[in-house]
Protein backbone atom coordinates (compact mmCIF):
# COMPACT_ATOMS: atom_id res chain seq x y z
CA UNK A 1 0.00 0.00 0.00
CA UNK A 2 1.09 3.30 -0.70
CA UNK A 3 1.73 5.90 1.97
CA UNK A 4 -0.45 9.19 1.66
CA UNK A 5 2.83 11.42 2.13
CA UNK A 6 3.42 14.00 -0.60
CA UNK A 7 6.13 13.07 -3.21
CA UNK A 8 8.41 16.25 -3.15
CA UNK A 9 11.57 15.96 -4.92
CA UNK A 10 14.75 16.66 -3.30
CA UNK A 11 16.67 18.91 -5.42
CA UNK A 12 19.43 21.62 -5.37
CA UNK A 13 16.90 24.10 -6.28
CA UNK A 14 15.04 23.59 -2.68
CA UNK A 15 18.43 23.93 -0.68
CA UNK A 16 19.14 27.71 -3.40
CA UNK A 17 15.12 28.79 -2.10
CA UNK A 18 15.23 27.76 1.26
CA UNK A 19 18.99 29.21 1.88
CA UNK A 20 18.33 32.34 0.27
CA UNK A 21 15.81 33.55 2.05
CA UNK A 22 15.19 31.60 5.46
CA UNK A 23 19.16 32.47 5.77
CA UNK A 24 18.90 35.32 3.41
CA UNK A 25 21.52 37.22 5.93
CA UNK A 26 23.98 34.77 6.68
CA UNK A 27 26.90 35.44 4.59
CA UNK A 28 29.36 33.87 2.56
CA UNK A 29 33.03 35.69 3.21
CA UNK A 30 35.12 35.39 0.58
CA UNK A 31 39.37 35.71 1.13
CA UNK A 32 41.36 38.28 -1.09
CA UNK A 33 44.86 39.98 -0.57
CA UNK A 34 43.18 43.35 0.23
CA UNK A 35 39.66 43.20 2.28
CA UNK A 36 37.79 40.12 2.33
CA UNK A 37 34.95 40.33 0.28
CA UNK A 38 30.96 39.80 1.60
CA UNK A 39 27.70 38.92 -0.15
CA UNK A 40 24.56 37.60 1.90
CA UNK A 41 22.89 34.16 0.77
CA UNK A 42 19.97 36.50 -0.16
CA UNK A 43 22.53 38.06 -2.74
CA UNK A 44 23.94 34.31 -3.73
CA UNK A 45 20.48 33.65 -4.15
CA UNK A 46 19.73 36.55 -6.63
CA UNK A 47 23.35 36.35 -8.51
CA UNK A 48 22.33 32.71 -8.95
CA UNK A 49 19.20 33.41 -10.89
CA UNK A 50 20.88 35.84 -12.66
CA UNK A 51 23.81 33.29 -13.22
CA UNK A 52 21.00 30.50 -14.37
CA UNK A 53 19.56 33.03 -16.86
CA UNK A 54 22.95 33.64 -18.66
CA UNK A 55 23.78 30.11 -19.41
CA UNK A 56 20.73 29.69 -20.26
CA UNK A 57 19.18 32.65 -22.80
CA UNK A 58 23.30 34.07 -23.39
CA UNK A 59 25.52 30.47 -24.03
CA UNK A 60 21.93 28.05 -24.74
CA UNK A 61 22.65 26.04 -21.99
CA UNK A 62 20.55 22.59 -21.44
CA UNK A 63 19.26 20.57 -19.62
CA UNK A 64 21.81 17.77 -18.47
CA UNK A 65 24.72 19.69 -20.47
CA UNK A 66 27.73 18.96 -18.09
CA UNK A 67 29.08 22.73 -17.16
CA UNK A 68 32.42 22.78 -15.64
CA UNK A 69 34.18 24.85 -12.88
CA UNK A 70 38.10 26.01 -12.51
CA UNK A 71 37.68 27.68 -9.57
CA UNK A 72 38.72 28.07 -6.29
CA UNK A 73 36.60 28.68 -2.92
CA UNK A 74 35.03 31.75 -3.30
CA UNK A 75 31.37 33.01 -3.55
CA UNK A 76 31.26 32.98 -7.57
CA UNK A 77 31.82 29.21 -7.14
CA UNK A 78 28.73 28.69 -4.57
CA UNK A 79 26.68 30.72 -6.99
CA UNK A 80 27.47 28.49 -9.93
CA UNK A 81 27.01 25.58 -7.44
CA UNK A 82 23.39 26.26 -6.45
CA UNK A 83 22.26 27.60 -10.06
CA UNK A 84 23.85 24.96 -12.23
CA UNK A 85 21.93 21.90 -11.06
CA UNK A 86 19.06 24.12 -9.98
CA UNK A 87 18.64 24.98 -13.75
CA UNK A 88 18.60 21.51 -15.31
CA UNK A 89 22.31 21.42 -16.01
CA UNK A 90 25.47 19.44 -14.34
CA UNK A 91 27.96 21.30 -12.09
CA UNK A 92 31.36 19.64 -13.31
CA UNK A 93 34.17 20.76 -11.14
CA UNK A 94 37.56 20.35 -12.08
CA UNK A 95 40.51 19.83 -10.20
CA UNK A 96 42.88 22.19 -10.74
CA UNK A 97 45.97 20.37 -9.48
CA UNK A 98 45.06 17.83 -11.74
CA UNK A 99 48.16 17.17 -14.46
CA UNK A 100 47.35 18.34 -17.62
CA UNK A 101 46.57 15.02 -19.60
CA UNK A 102 44.20 14.08 -16.90
CA UNK A 103 42.19 17.76 -16.91
CA UNK A 104 42.15 17.39 -20.70
CA UNK A 105 40.89 13.64 -20.50
CA UNK A 106 38.26 14.57 -18.03
CA UNK A 107 36.89 17.91 -20.08
CA UNK A 108 36.42 15.69 -22.83
CA UNK A 109 35.26 12.92 -21.37
CA UNK A 110 32.55 14.85 -19.67
CA UNK A 111 32.26 16.90 -23.01
CA UNK A 112 32.12 20.54 -21.43
CA UNK A 113 30.62 22.82 -23.28
CA UNK A 114 31.09 26.01 -20.81
CA UNK A 115 33.98 26.86 -18.39
CA UNK A 116 33.84 29.05 -15.77
CA UNK A 117 37.20 29.64 -14.62
CA UNK A 118 39.25 32.34 -12.15
CA UNK A 119 41.49 34.06 -13.83
CA UNK A 120 43.95 33.83 -11.67
CA UNK A 121 43.80 30.08 -13.09
CA UNK A 122 43.53 31.34 -17.18
CA UNK A 123 47.83 30.28 -17.26
CA UNK A 124 46.32 26.06 -16.54
CA UNK A 125 43.24 26.43 -19.16
CA UNK A 126 45.03 28.50 -21.58
CA UNK A 127 47.44 25.40 -23.15
CA UNK A 128 44.53 23.26 -22.80
CA UNK A 129 42.09 25.13 -25.32
CA UNK A 130 43.66 23.39 -28.32
CA UNK A 131 43.10 19.98 -26.97
CA UNK A 132 39.24 20.82 -26.30
CA UNK A 133 37.00 20.43 -29.03
CA UNK A 134 34.00 20.77 -27.10
CA UNK A 135 34.31 24.00 -25.20
CA UNK A 136 32.67 26.77 -27.16
CA UNK A 137 32.44 29.03 -24.39
CA UNK A 138 34.69 30.51 -21.40
CA UNK A 139 33.62 32.34 -18.26
CA UNK A 140 36.29 34.29 -17.16
CA UNK A 141 35.54 35.04 -12.78
CA UNK A 142 37.69 37.92 -11.58
CA UNK A 143 40.83 39.29 -12.50
CA UNK A 144 43.56 37.36 -14.62
CA UNK A 145 45.29 38.13 -17.52
CA UNK A 146 43.01 37.37 -20.61
CA UNK A 147 45.32 38.25 -22.99
CA UNK A 148 46.44 34.44 -22.26
CA UNK A 149 43.28 33.31 -24.12
CA UNK A 150 44.31 35.34 -27.39
CA UNK A 151 43.72 32.86 -30.20
CA UNK A 152 41.74 30.71 -29.10
CA UNK A 153 37.99 29.93 -31.10
CA UNK A 154 35.97 29.57 -27.96
CA UNK A 155 34.17 32.73 -27.03
CA UNK A 156 34.86 34.69 -23.69
CA UNK A 157 32.47 36.25 -21.37
CA UNK A 158 33.41 38.26 -18.20
CA UNK A 159 31.45 36.73 -15.62
CA UNK A 160 30.12 39.77 -14.06
CA UNK A 161 29.36 41.29 -17.49
CA UNK A 162 27.28 38.12 -18.23
CA UNK A 163 25.17 38.84 -15.17
CA UNK A 164 24.55 42.17 -15.47
CA UNK A 165 20.92 43.44 -15.67
CA UNK A 166 19.32 39.79 -15.85
CA UNK A 167 16.46 39.14 -13.59
CA UNK A 168 16.44 38.01 -10.20
CA UNK A 169 14.47 35.43 -10.03
CA UNK A 170 14.30 32.01 -11.99
CA UNK A 171 11.49 29.93 -12.65
CA UNK A 172 13.62 26.51 -11.39
CA UNK A 173 12.21 23.87 -13.28
CA UNK A 174 10.77 20.89 -11.51
CA UNK A 175 13.68 18.19 -11.58
CA UNK A 176 13.18 14.20 -10.98
CA UNK A 177 15.56 14.30 -7.70
CA UNK A 178 16.87 10.96 -9.30
CA UNK A 179 18.52 13.05 -11.94
CA UNK A 180 22.31 13.82 -12.32
CA UNK A 181 22.94 17.36 -10.16
CA UNK A 182 27.11 17.49 -9.55
CA UNK A 183 30.08 15.37 -11.41
CA UNK A 184 33.50 14.95 -10.01
CA UNK A 185 36.00 12.74 -11.24
CA UNK A 186 38.26 10.58 -8.85
CA UNK A 187 41.78 11.52 -8.93
CA UNK A 188 42.61 8.35 -11.25
CA UNK A 189 45.42 7.22 -8.81
CA UNK A 190 45.22 3.71 -10.84
CA UNK A 191 43.69 3.93 -14.29
CA UNK A 192 41.69 6.82 -15.87
CA UNK A 193 40.22 9.04 -13.55
CA UNK A 194 35.99 7.87 -13.42
CA UNK A 195 33.33 10.15 -12.96
CA UNK A 196 30.80 9.97 -9.88
CA UNK A 197 27.70 11.50 -10.50
CA UNK A 198 25.55 12.83 -7.87
CA UNK A 199 21.79 13.10 -7.83
CA UNK A 200 19.55 16.05 -6.43
CA UNK A 201 18.26 13.59 -3.86
CA UNK A 202 21.68 12.20 -2.59
CA UNK A 203 23.01 15.69 -2.28
CA UNK A 204 20.03 16.97 -0.35
CA UNK A 205 20.32 13.91 2.06
CA UNK A 206 23.79 14.09 2.32
CA UNK A 207 23.59 17.72 3.36
CA UNK A 208 20.68 16.80 5.94
CA UNK A 209 23.07 14.47 7.85
CA UNK A 210 26.32 16.93 7.40
CA UNK A 211 24.30 18.71 9.79
CA UNK A 212 23.56 16.18 12.15
CA UNK A 213 24.93 16.33 15.15
CA UNK A 214 26.13 12.73 14.39
CA UNK A 215 28.29 14.57 11.84
CA UNK A 216 28.91 18.27 11.25
CA UNK A 217 25.80 19.74 13.00
CA UNK A 218 26.25 22.84 11.09
CA UNK A 219 23.55 25.50 12.27
CA UNK A 220 22.84 29.36 11.60
CA UNK A 221 25.77 30.64 14.34
CA UNK A 222 28.19 28.94 12.34
CA UNK A 223 30.89 30.10 9.98
CA UNK A 224 32.26 27.56 8.34
CA UNK A 225 35.93 27.00 6.49
CA UNK A 226 36.29 24.68 3.54
CA UNK A 227 39.72 24.63 3.29
CA UNK A 228 39.18 21.14 1.47
CA UNK A 229 38.84 22.46 -2.47
CA UNK A 230 34.97 22.62 -3.91
CA UNK A 231 36.41 20.54 -7.01
CA UNK A 232 37.02 17.62 -3.99
CA UNK A 233 33.89 15.83 -3.51
CA UNK A 234 31.83 18.60 -3.53
CA UNK A 235 34.25 20.31 -0.41
CA UNK A 236 32.70 17.47 1.30
CA UNK A 237 29.19 18.83 0.86
CA UNK A 238 29.75 21.65 3.24
CA UNK A 239 28.76 24.00 1.02
CA UNK A 240 25.08 22.67 0.47
CA UNK A 241 25.20 21.62 3.90
CA UNK A 242 26.18 24.92 5.43
CA UNK A 243 23.45 26.96 2.60
CA UNK A 244 20.44 24.51 3.89
CA UNK A 245 21.06 25.38 7.88
CA UNK A 246 21.90 28.82 6.92
CA UNK A 247 25.71 28.67 8.67
CA UNK A 248 27.76 31.31 7.01
CA UNK A 249 30.47 30.23 4.43
CA UNK A 250 34.56 31.44 4.64
CA UNK A 251 36.16 30.79 1.49
CA UNK A 252 39.33 31.19 1.58
CA UNK A 253 39.66 31.29 -2.59
CA UNK A 254 43.87 30.86 -3.39
CA UNK A 255 45.14 31.74 0.43
CA UNK A 256 45.50 27.98 1.18
CA UNK A 257 49.14 28.63 3.10
CA UNK A 258 49.83 28.13 6.47
CA UNK A 259 49.81 32.01 7.32
CA UNK A 260 47.32 33.50 5.31
CA UNK A 261 45.04 30.38 6.85
CA UNK A 262 46.06 31.49 10.59
CA UNK A 263 45.69 35.15 9.78
CA UNK A 264 41.59 34.57 8.37
CA UNK A 265 41.03 32.42 11.22
CA UNK A 266 42.02 34.75 13.74
CA UNK A 267 40.47 37.89 11.89
CA UNK A 268 37.16 36.20 10.44
CA UNK A 269 36.44 34.00 13.62
CA UNK A 270 35.36 30.85 12.29
CA UNK A 271 33.89 27.96 14.33
CA UNK A 272 34.58 25.05 12.32
CA UNK A 273 36.74 24.18 9.80
CA UNK A 274 37.69 21.08 7.23
CA UNK A 275 40.98 20.08 5.14
CA UNK A 276 42.83 16.64 4.92
CA UNK A 277 45.82 16.21 7.66
CA UNK A 278 48.90 18.17 5.53
CA UNK A 279 46.94 21.38 5.83
CA UNK A 280 46.23 21.13 9.04
CA UNK A 281 49.64 20.08 10.01
CA UNK A 282 51.11 22.98 8.16
CA UNK A 283 48.79 25.25 10.25
CA UNK A 284 49.34 23.57 13.12
CA UNK A 285 53.67 24.63 12.67
CA UNK A 286 52.56 27.82 11.72
CA UNK A 287 50.31 28.18 14.91
CA UNK A 288 53.60 27.06 17.30
CA UNK A 289 55.43 29.14 15.96
CA UNK A 290 53.68 32.29 15.21
CA UNK A 291 50.58 32.15 18.07
CA UNK A 292 47.52 33.93 16.90
CA UNK A 293 44.11 34.01 18.50
CA UNK A 294 41.83 30.72 16.67
CA UNK A 295 39.76 30.70 19.64
CA UNK A 296 36.50 30.52 17.60
CA UNK A 297 37.19 27.28 16.88
CA UNK A 298 35.42 24.84 18.07
CA UNK A 299 36.04 21.99 15.91
CA UNK A 300 38.69 20.95 12.95
CA UNK A 301 37.26 18.81 10.84
CA UNK A 302 40.13 15.90 9.16
CA UNK A 303 39.77 13.57 6.47
CA UNK A 304 40.88 12.33 3.55
CA UNK A 305 43.90 10.39 4.77
CA UNK A 306 44.36 8.77 8.15
CA UNK A 307 44.52 11.69 10.89
CA UNK A 308 47.77 11.38 12.44
CA UNK A 309 46.90 10.98 16.37
CA UNK A 310 49.88 13.29 17.53
CA UNK A 311 47.95 15.98 15.46
CA UNK A 312 45.04 15.97 17.00
CA UNK A 313 46.67 15.95 20.69
CA UNK A 314 48.46 18.75 19.41
CA UNK A 315 45.52 20.95 18.35
CA UNK A 316 43.33 20.31 21.67
CA UNK A 317 46.78 20.50 24.17
CA UNK A 318 48.25 23.75 22.58
CA UNK A 319 45.33 25.74 20.94
CA UNK A 320 42.13 24.23 22.60
CA UNK A 321 40.77 22.95 19.38
CA UNK A 322 38.82 20.01 18.91
CA UNK A 323 40.15 17.49 16.00
CA UNK A 324 37.20 15.29 14.35
CA UNK A 325 38.51 12.77 12.64
CA UNK A 326 36.07 11.31 9.12
CA UNK A 327 36.39 9.13 6.23
CA UNK A 328 34.65 9.32 2.88
CA UNK A 329 35.37 9.17 -0.61
CA UNK A 330 34.42 10.72 -3.93
CA UNK A 331 32.22 7.86 -4.78
CA UNK A 332 30.62 8.20 -1.26
CA UNK A 333 29.68 12.31 -1.62
CA UNK A 334 32.38 12.01 0.90
CA UNK A 335 30.17 11.28 4.12
CA UNK A 336 30.82 7.91 5.40
CA UNK A 337 31.83 7.93 9.07
CA UNK A 338 32.76 10.41 11.29
CA UNK A 339 34.57 9.41 14.97
CA UNK A 340 32.66 11.05 17.81
CA UNK A 341 33.13 8.69 20.60
CA UNK A 342 30.13 7.78 22.19
CA UNK A 343 28.48 8.20 25.77
CA UNK A 344 29.85 6.86 29.06
CA UNK A 345 33.56 6.66 28.23
CA UNK A 346 36.88 7.20 30.05
CA UNK A 347 39.32 9.65 28.57
CA UNK A 348 41.51 7.32 27.86
CA UNK A 349 38.78 5.41 25.41
CA UNK A 350 37.66 8.67 24.18
CA UNK A 351 40.83 9.64 22.38
CA UNK A 352 40.94 5.74 21.13
CA UNK A 353 37.45 6.50 19.59
CA UNK A 354 38.64 9.74 18.34
CA UNK A 355 41.59 8.52 16.51
CA UNK A 356 39.43 5.68 14.44
CA UNK A 357 37.88 6.48 11.44
CA UNK A 358 34.43 6.76 13.17
CA UNK A 359 31.12 5.76 13.33
CA UNK A 360 28.77 4.71 10.16
CA UNK A 361 25.20 6.64 10.34
CA UNK A 362 22.14 4.62 9.55
CA UNK A 363 22.10 5.48 5.74
CA UNK A 364 25.41 4.03 5.06
CA UNK A 365 25.60 0.34 5.28
CA UNK A 366 29.03 -1.17 5.75
CA UNK A 367 30.06 -5.40 5.34
CA UNK A 368 33.86 -6.47 5.53
CA UNK A 369 34.66 -8.74 3.10
CA UNK A 370 37.53 -11.38 4.10
CA UNK A 371 40.97 -12.51 1.11
CA UNK A 372 38.16 -15.84 0.65
CA UNK A 373 35.49 -12.96 -0.07
CA UNK A 374 33.07 -14.51 2.64
CA UNK A 375 32.29 -11.54 5.19
CA UNK A 376 33.98 -11.22 8.41
CA UNK A 377 32.39 -10.25 11.99
CA UNK A 378 32.54 -6.76 13.61
CA UNK A 379 34.92 -7.80 16.39
CA UNK A 380 37.37 -4.84 16.59
CA UNK A 381 39.63 -7.48 15.21
CA UNK A 382 39.16 -9.15 11.72
CA UNK A 383 40.29 -6.97 8.89
CA UNK A 384 38.76 -7.12 5.35
CA UNK A 385 37.95 -4.89 2.89
CA UNK A 386 35.20 -2.18 3.39
CA UNK A 387 32.06 -2.26 1.59
CA UNK A 388 29.13 0.29 1.42
CA UNK A 389 25.58 1.19 0.20
CA UNK A 390 23.25 3.87 0.77
CA UNK A 391 21.51 6.81 -0.92
CA UNK A 392 24.78 9.07 -1.39
CA UNK A 393 26.79 5.74 -2.24
CA UNK A 394 27.92 5.61 -6.43
CA UNK A 395 26.43 2.34 -7.72
CA UNK A 396 28.25 3.15 -10.89
CA UNK A 397 30.57 5.61 -12.85
CA UNK A 398 29.61 8.34 -15.45
CA UNK A 399 30.18 6.33 -18.85
CA UNK A 400 29.81 9.24 -21.15
CA UNK A 401 27.35 11.44 -22.59
CA UNK A 402 26.62 8.52 -24.90
CA UNK A 403 28.06 5.35 -23.27
CA UNK A 404 26.82 3.20 -20.92
CA UNK A 405 27.14 3.45 -16.44
CA UNK A 406 30.63 1.70 -16.00
CA UNK A 407 30.38 -1.09 -13.51
CA UNK A 408 34.08 -2.40 -13.07
CA UNK A 409 34.21 -5.54 -10.86
CA UNK A 410 37.11 -4.19 -8.43
CA UNK A 411 34.86 -1.39 -7.67
CA UNK A 412 30.81 -3.47 -7.53
CA UNK A 413 30.21 -6.36 -5.85
CA UNK A 414 28.10 -8.42 -7.63
CA UNK A 415 25.37 -7.40 -5.43
CA UNK A 416 26.16 -3.87 -6.07
CA UNK A 417 27.92 -2.39 -3.13
CA UNK A 418 30.54 -0.08 -3.13
CA UNK A 419 34.10 -1.76 -3.10
CA UNK A 420 36.18 0.88 -1.05
CA UNK A 421 39.35 -0.51 -1.77
CA UNK A 422 40.25 0.56 2.04
CA UNK A 423 41.35 -2.18 4.66
CA UNK A 424 40.09 -1.89 7.78
CA UNK A 425 38.45 -3.55 11.43
CA UNK A 426 34.43 -2.78 12.90
CA UNK A 427 34.49 -2.67 16.23
CA UNK A 428 30.55 -4.01 17.13
CA UNK A 429 29.91 -0.40 17.90
CA UNK A 430 29.87 0.67 14.61
CA UNK A 431 33.53 2.11 14.42
CA UNK A 432 35.75 1.84 11.77
CA UNK A 433 39.59 1.59 11.99
CA UNK A 434 40.63 1.50 8.22
CA UNK A 435 44.45 -0.08 8.39
CA UNK A 436 45.36 0.80 4.79
CA UNK A 437 44.80 1.41 1.48
CA UNK A 438 44.53 -2.35 0.09
CA UNK A 439 47.31 -1.49 -2.36
CA UNK A 440 49.37 0.18 0.23
CA UNK A 441 49.49 -2.74 2.46
CA UNK A 442 52.77 -4.43 3.01
CA UNK A 443 52.45 -8.35 2.75
CA UNK A 444 55.15 -9.55 4.71
CA UNK A 445 55.60 -13.41 4.61
CA UNK A 446 51.54 -13.92 4.94
CA UNK A 447 51.43 -11.39 7.36
CA UNK A 448 49.94 -7.46 6.80
CA UNK A 449 51.64 -4.71 8.18
CA UNK A 450 49.77 -1.56 8.33
CA UNK A 451 51.53 1.64 6.57
CA UNK A 452 49.45 3.75 8.10
CA UNK A 453 50.08 2.42 11.96
CA UNK A 454 53.69 3.02 11.30
CA UNK A 455 53.66 6.10 9.92
CA UNK A 456 51.33 7.53 13.11
CA UNK A 457 53.89 5.95 15.38
CA UNK A 458 56.80 7.83 13.66
CA UNK A 459 55.05 10.78 13.26
CA UNK A 460 54.41 10.93 17.11
CA UNK A 461 58.44 11.43 17.32
CA UNK A 462 59.68 14.91 17.86
CA UNK A 463 62.63 14.48 15.23
CA UNK A 464 59.83 13.42 12.43
CA UNK A 465 57.80 16.14 10.60
CA UNK A 466 56.85 13.30 7.79
CA UNK A 467 56.60 9.86 7.52
CA UNK A 468 55.49 7.64 4.80
CA UNK A 469 55.97 4.11 4.62
CA UNK A 470 55.57 1.88 1.81
CA UNK A 471 56.07 -1.94 0.41
CA UNK A 472 58.91 -2.36 -1.58
CA UNK A 473 60.17 -6.13 -2.96
CA UNK A 474 61.91 -8.20 -0.57
CA UNK A 475 63.53 -11.64 -1.80
CA UNK A 476 63.15 -13.56 1.40
CA UNK A 477 59.21 -12.18 2.95
CA UNK A 478 57.99 -11.03 -1.10
CA UNK A 479 57.52 -7.51 0.77
CA UNK A 480 58.54 -5.51 3.12
CA UNK A 481 58.14 -2.05 4.54
CA UNK A 482 60.48 1.01 3.70
CA UNK A 483 60.36 4.09 5.59
CA UNK A 484 61.14 7.23 4.21
CA UNK A 485 61.20 10.04 7.06
CA UNK A 486 60.99 13.95 6.62
CA UNK A 487 63.18 15.06 9.53
CA UNK A 488 61.97 18.38 11.92
CA UNK A 489 64.79 21.34 11.38
CA UNK A 490 67.76 21.19 13.21
CA UNK A 491 66.72 17.33 14.07
CA UNK A 492 70.15 14.98 14.30
CA UNK A 493 67.26 11.89 14.70
CA UNK A 494 69.15 8.94 13.56
CA UNK A 495 67.44 5.57 11.55
CA UNK A 496 68.50 3.49 14.81
CA UNK A 497 66.85 6.39 17.19
CA UNK A 498 63.54 5.83 15.02
CA UNK A 499 63.88 1.81 14.57
CA UNK A 500 64.32 1.45 18.66
CA UNK A 501 61.08 4.44 18.85
CA UNK A 502 58.82 2.03 16.86
CA UNK A 503 60.37 -0.88 18.38
CA UNK A 504 58.61 0.18 22.41
CA UNK A 505 55.37 0.52 19.69
CA UNK A 506 54.83 -2.63 17.50
CA UNK A 507 55.70 -5.89 17.19
CA UNK A 508 59.52 -6.84 16.03
CA UNK A 509 58.88 -8.26 12.90
CA UNK A 510 57.01 -5.29 11.32
CA UNK A 511 60.06 -3.14 12.43
CA UNK A 512 61.50 -1.79 8.63
CA UNK A 513 64.92 -2.86 8.01
CA UNK A 514 65.19 0.01 5.09
CA UNK A 515 64.88 3.82 5.92
CA UNK A 516 65.54 6.76 4.09
CA UNK A 517 65.54 10.60 4.30
CA UNK A 518 63.56 12.57 1.76
CA UNK A 519 63.18 16.13 1.99
CA UNK A 520 59.45 16.21 1.40
CA UNK A 521 56.53 13.48 1.42
CA UNK A 522 55.23 13.56 -2.67
CA UNK A 523 52.06 14.73 -2.83
CA UNK A 524 49.10 13.84 -4.92
CA UNK A 525 46.19 16.01 -6.69
CA UNK A 526 44.71 16.48 -3.26
CA UNK A 527 47.28 16.60 -1.16
CA UNK A 528 47.55 13.38 0.05
CA UNK A 529 50.47 10.92 0.58
CA UNK A 530 51.93 10.04 -2.97
CA UNK A 531 53.05 6.25 -2.66
CA UNK A 532 53.31 5.73 -5.56
CA UNK A 533 55.39 8.01 -6.36
CA UNK A 534 57.78 7.08 -3.98
CA UNK A 535 57.41 3.29 -4.80
CA UNK A 536 58.59 4.28 -8.16
CA UNK A 537 61.70 6.56 -7.10
CA UNK A 538 62.79 3.10 -5.14
CA UNK A 539 62.48 1.25 -8.01
CA UNK A 540 64.55 3.49 -10.44
CA UNK A 541 67.35 3.69 -7.23
CA UNK A 542 66.47 7.63 -6.92
CA UNK A 543 66.26 7.02 -2.74
CA UNK A 544 69.18 6.73 -0.48
CA UNK A 545 68.35 3.75 1.20
CA UNK A 546 70.23 2.55 4.33
CA UNK A 547 69.41 -0.67 5.85
CA UNK A 548 69.55 -1.71 9.34
CA UNK A 549 70.88 -5.29 10.35
P1 LIG B 1 41.39 9.31 -4.33
O1 LIG B 1 40.83 7.91 -4.28
O2 LIG B 1 41.70 9.77 -5.68
O3 LIG B 1 42.47 9.58 -3.31
P2 LIG B 1 39.26 10.27 -2.70
O4 LIG B 1 39.34 11.62 -2.15
O5 LIG B 1 37.96 9.77 -3.12
O6 LIG B 1 40.21 10.26 -3.90
O7 LIG B 1 39.95 9.30 -1.65
C1 LIG B 1 39.25 8.39 -0.89
C2 LIG B 1 40.21 7.57 -0.11
O8 LIG B 1 40.96 8.36 0.81
C3 LIG B 1 39.56 6.53 0.75
O9 LIG B 1 39.22 5.40 0.01
C4 LIG B 1 40.64 6.26 1.79
O10 LIG B 1 41.62 5.37 1.30
C5 LIG B 1 41.27 7.60 1.96
N1 LIG B 1 40.73 8.25 3.16
C6 LIG B 1 39.78 9.18 3.24
N2 LIG B 1 39.56 9.54 4.52
C7 LIG B 1 40.41 8.82 5.28
C8 LIG B 1 40.68 8.72 6.69
N3 LIG B 1 40.05 9.47 7.58
N4 LIG B 1 41.60 7.83 7.08
C9 LIG B 1 42.27 7.06 6.20
N5 LIG B 1 42.07 7.12 4.88
C10 LIG B 1 41.16 7.98 4.41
Amino acid sequence: MLSTMQDVSLTVSRILAHGSTVHGDSEVITWTDTDPHRRTFAEVGRRAAQLAHALRDELGVAAEERTATLMWNNAEHLEAYLAIPSMGAVLHTLNLRLPAEQLTWIINHAEDRVILVNGTLLRLLAPLLPQLPTVEHIVVVGPGDRSLLAGTSARLHDYEELLAGRPETYEWPEIDEREAAALCYTSGTTGDPKGVLYSHRSLYLHSLQVNTTEAFALGPRDLALPVVPMFHVNAWGLPHAAFMAGASLLMPDRFLQPAPLAEMIASQRPTIGAAVPTIWQGLLAELDGNKRDVSSLHTVIIGGSACPPVLMRGFQERHGIRVVHAWGMTETSPLGTVAHPPAGVSDEEEWAYRATQGRFPASVEARLIGPGGEELPWDGQAAGELEVRGPWIAGAYFGGAQGQALRPDDKFSPDGWLRTGDVGTITPNGYLTLTDRAKDVIKSGGEWISSVELENHLMAHPGVAEAAVVAVPDEKWGERPLATVVVTEGSAVTYEELQAFLGERIARWQLPERWAVIPSVPKTSVGKFDKKVLRRQYADGELKVTRLG
